[in-house]
């Protein structure tokens, strides 16, 4: 692999940048996610702004509002926004998770109505996968959807449904079959978040932060055509795609803009820092540049059409301890400072600092365990037996 990007690819990385420089200051203050610090922004105007660009999804077909640009040019893209912490979580999942499935196994009514939307700046998505009693081991989820006439009635509950809130739709997985093995009577709708019968409560996390939520399904009616590709047929869909979608360079791109906040922040003490931790920042470095790299290297295997599952799963486990690790040590540069909140006096980078360690802590959980990740390394990646 060539790691220099090519002449367009950086003027394309320019313009990116140059894009965001001029943008972001008018983001709406509301929009920049967590008490205006930057994470996790959702901005349906930013998402517009994109969209104006098409600059949603650029890999997707253009018939679908897509540039029909490599995998590498969308890692690129991702990298820049993350590392300038642009407000992007609107549109994600629409982009991530529900766009790929509805190309690989939507009708064509499907893909003209949402994947359009979804390229306009609309449409935006939250994630009903896990249940109260189903989360690593997700095919156990007991949600059901039962067909009546042209409708499926679905009823049950969903939990961490993380912006649930504030989606327009639900992409949901319910049980379609209890006769079948478990993985075998699942099947995925989209749901209009807005119907009779969705109830959403809020969930409060450890940094006292709303992202998550319960959300109850009661004798809700979907109608038929929301049932995406095959009947019962909704694991296997999803399992595949995701797989192939992810790269987690975005995570990495945020790391090291944090990591550089907090090597600022030590070479600003008042005192040297001890060596322990000048080699705990250049180990931290180095691993932020080999996740980087290794990312990279999942979308240039996402562009040869190489599935990248256990490499997936790789980088999910890698980058999310990372920012665990990373958060610590600018707890260790910033001592008992560190735990100052934000609108604090005196809280590092504006009590960003707080408020990404405690956040850090369910990276390792969300999208699936650091321990499932492992499970799926150790059989499909080095062929070792099942536990
Ligand atoms: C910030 C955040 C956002 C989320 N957003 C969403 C969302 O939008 N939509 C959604 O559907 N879900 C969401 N989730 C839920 C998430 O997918 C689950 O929390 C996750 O899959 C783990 O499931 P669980 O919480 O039920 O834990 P459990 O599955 O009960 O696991 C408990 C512990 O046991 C370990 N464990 C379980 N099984 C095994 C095994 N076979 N081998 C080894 N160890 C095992 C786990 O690793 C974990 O440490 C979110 C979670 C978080 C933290």
């Amino acid at each position: 692999m060539d790691f220099r990007l090519t002449p367009q690819q950086a003027a394309f990385r320019d313009e990116v940048r140059a894009f965001l420089r001029e943008t972001l200051p008018h983001v709406p203050e509301d929009d920049l996610g967590e008490e205006g610090l930057g994470i996790g922004g959702w901005s349906p105007w930013f998402s517009k702004r994109l969209a104006e660009r098409g600059w949603i999804a650029l890999p997707w077909p253009k018939e679908y509002g897509g540039l029909g640009l490599a995998h590498i040019e969308q890692a690129i893209f991702n990298e820049e926004i993350a590392y300038h912490r642009a407000p992007a979580a609107a549109h994600r999942r629409g982009v991530f998770y529900v766009g790929p499935i509805l190309i690989r196994y939507g009708t064509e009514e499907q893909r003209r109505v949402f994947l359009r939307q979804i390229t306009a700046g609309g449409a935006f998505f939250c994630q009903g996968f896990s249940e109260p009693g189903a989360g690593s081991d997700l095919a156990s989820l007991q949600t059901r959807a039962v067909q009546d006439g042209d409708d499926f009635v679905i009823n049950g509950q969903k939990i961490w449904t993380s912006d649930a809130h504030r989606a327009d739709f639900c992409w949901l997985a319910a049980r379609t079959d209890p006769d079948a093995p478990k993985h075998r009577g699942i099947s995925n709708f989209i749901v209009d978040m807005h119907s009779a019968g969705v109830t959403v409560q809020p969930l409060t996390n450890m940094a006292d932060g709303h992202f998550f939520n319960q959300v109850f399904f009661d004798n809700l009616r979907v109608p038929r055509e929301n049932l995406v590709g095959e009947l019962h047929r909704g694991w296997y869909q999803t399992a595949t795609t995701l797989d192939f979608e992810r790269s987690s360079i975005a995570s990495f791109a945020g790391v090291r803009r944090t990591l550089e906040e907090i090597i600022e922040l030590a070479r600003a003490l008042p005192t040297r820092p001890p060596v322990s931790v000048r080699h705990m920042l250049i180990d931290l470095r180095t691993a932020t540049e080999t996740g980087t790299v290794m990312a990279y290297a999942v979308a240039s295997m996402q562009d040869r059409g190489l599935m990248p599952s256990k490499e997936a799963s790789l980088l999910k486990v890698f980058s999310s301890e990372l920012q665990q690790r990373v958060a610590g040590a600018g707890m260790k540069v910033c001592g008992m400072h560190g735990q100052l909140a934000p609108g604090t006096p005196h809280a590092p980078l504006m009590g960003r600092l707080e408020r990404m360690y405690l956040g850090a802590v369910a990276a390792t959980i969300g999208g699936g365990t650091s321990e499932i990740q492992r499970n799926v390394i150790a059989t499909r990646g080095l062929g070792l037996p099942r536990n």
